[in-house]
C-alpha cells in the first residue's frame, strides 16, 4: 500500500494491521507467521501436525478492505481508516474507529495512547487521537470554516460494564435511556479544545487517571474498553453537530476468561465477550440497514455508542491489530475470523 493508492468510501471499513516482532520476541527465536503480500490480503502460516506426526504450516488468507504490514506507520494506517471519517463528522454525521485485537497486538500504539520519554515528561505518540484531532483543526479553519463549530474531547472507560470518566477523576457515570430511546452518559465532563496538542495533554492525562490505584497498569486496559471523543458543537447554541468516537477495545482473548477460577476475573471476561459479540452485530446492522434489530442493550459499551451505529449518515471502521508471533497464532486466527464476519453482510 503507497499513500497514492485510493480510498475506499465504504459505510463499514474493516482492516487488518501487523505488527513487527519485538526485542523479546526476537531474542526468543519467535517465529513471524504472517505475510501481507498486498494491500488486501493477509496470510496466516499455521503450524499444524500431520498424522504421521510431521508438522506443516497451513496458509489460511483473510482479505479486508486494506492490510498493513509491519512497515505502515501510523500515518499511513490513519490516512486509510480514520481520515475518510472526519469529513462525516463535519456533514453532521457520527464516526467510530475501533482498535480491536488481542493484548499486545498494536492497539493502543495505533489510536495513541502510548506514552514514551521519561519521567515526568510522558509524552503521547501520536496516533489516531491525535492526527484525526489535527485534522479537525486544520479543516475547521478552511474548508468548514463557515459552519462556525467549537471542538470538544470527553474521555472514558467502560470496565466490567461500568463507566469511568477520565477526565474527572474516574467518577462513576451512569447511562440513562429517556423516552425517545436517546442514551446519556450522564455528567459526562467535555473539555472545549482548541489542537491536537490539548488532546495529547488530555490522553495523557486520561490516561494517568485511568492507571491510577490498580496494581497493574496493562492487566487493567487489557480487560477495559477506552472511549476517546471529538465533539463538534455550533458555537452559537451549543447544539450537537457530529461526533467521532475512537475506541480502544479491551484484549478480545480477555473474553475467554470464562474459565478462569478466579470468579472476578470470570465475570469481567464474559462482560467483555458479551459486548464484542454485540459490537460485531452492531456493526453488521448499519451496513443492512432498513429495520434490523440492534442489540444495544446488550452490552455498555453497544449502548452508549448507540447514536453512531443509527442514521443515514453513521460511518464506522474497524483495525483488527494482530501480533506476528507464531505462539500468538490461535489469537491472531480469531481476530481475523471476527474481522471476517464484521464485514460480511
Ligand atoms: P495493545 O494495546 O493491543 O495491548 P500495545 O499497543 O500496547 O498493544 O503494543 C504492544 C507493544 O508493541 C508496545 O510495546 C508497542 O510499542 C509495540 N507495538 C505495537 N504496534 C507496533 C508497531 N506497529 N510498530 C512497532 N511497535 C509496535
Ligand atoms: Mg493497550
Amino acid at each position: 500500500l503507497t499513500s497514492s493508492d485510493p480510498i475506499v468510501n465504504h459505510q463499514i471499513c474493516v482492516c487488518v494491521r501487523a505488527r513487527p516482532l519485538n526485542r523479546k520476541e526476537l531474542s526468543k527465536k519467535e517465529v513471524n507467521v504472517i505475510t501481507v503480500p498486498n494491500k488486501e490480503n493477509v496470510i496466516v502460516h499455521e503450524p499444524k501436525t500431520k498424522v504421521d506426526l510431521t508438522k506443516f504450516l497451513e496458509n489460511q488468507n483473510f482479505r479486508f478492505d486494506y492490510a498493513f504490514d509491519e512497515n505502515a506507520s501510523n500515518e499511513m494506517v490513519y490516512r486509510y481508516t480514520a481520515k475518510p471519517l472526519v469529513d462525516c463528522i463535519f456533514e453532521g454525521g457520527m464516526a467510530t474507529c475501533f482498535a480491536y485485537g488481542q493484548t499486545g497486538s498494536g492497539k493502543t500504539h495505533t489510536m495513541g495512547g502510548e506514552f514514551t520519554g521519561g519521567r515526568g515528561q510522558q509524552e503521547c505518540a501520536k496516533g489516531i487521537y491525535c492526527l484525526a484531532a489535527r485534522d479537525v483543526f486544520k479543516l475547521i479553519h478552511t474548508k468548514f470554516k463557515k459552519l462556525d463549530l467549537v471542538v470538544g474531547a470527553s474521555f472514558f472507560e467502560i470496565y466490567s460494564g461500568k463507566v469511568f470518566d477520565l477526565l474527572n477523576k474516574k467518577q462513576k457515570l451512569r447511562v440513562l435511556e429517556d423516552h425517545k430511546s436517546q442514551v446519556q452518559v450522564v455528567g459526562l465532563k467535555e473539555e472545549s479544545i482548541t489542537s491536537a496538542d490539548d488532546v495529547l495533554r488530555l490522553v495523557a492525562h486520561g490516561n494517568n487517571v485511568r492507571t491510577s490505584g490498580v496494581t497493574s497498569a496493562n492487566q487493567h486496559s487489557s480487560r477495559s474498553h477506552a472511549v476517546f471523543q471529538i465533539i463538534l458543537r455550533k458555537k452559537n447554541t451549543s447544539k450537537l453537530h457530529g461526533k467521532f468516537s475512537l475506541i480502544d477495545l479491551a484484549g478480545n482473548e480477555r473474553g475467554q476468561d470464562t474459565k478462569s477460577s478466579d470468579r472476578q476475573t470470570r465475570m469481567e471476561g464474559a462482560e467483555i465477550n458479551k459486548s464484542l459479540l454485540a459490537l460485531k452485530e452492531c456493526i453488521r446492522a448499519l451496513g443492512r440497514k432498513a429495520g434490523a434489530y440492534l442489540p444495544f442493550r446488550a452490552s455498555k459499551l453497544t449502548q452508549v455508542l448507540r447514536d453512531s451505529f443509527i442514521g443515514d449518515n453513521s460511518r464506522t471502521c474497524m483495525i483488527s491489530m494482530i501480533s506476528p508471533g507464531m505462539s500468538c497464532c490461535e489469537h491472531t486466527l480469531n481476530t481475523l475470523r471476527y474481522a471476517d464476519r464484521v464485514k460480511e453482510l
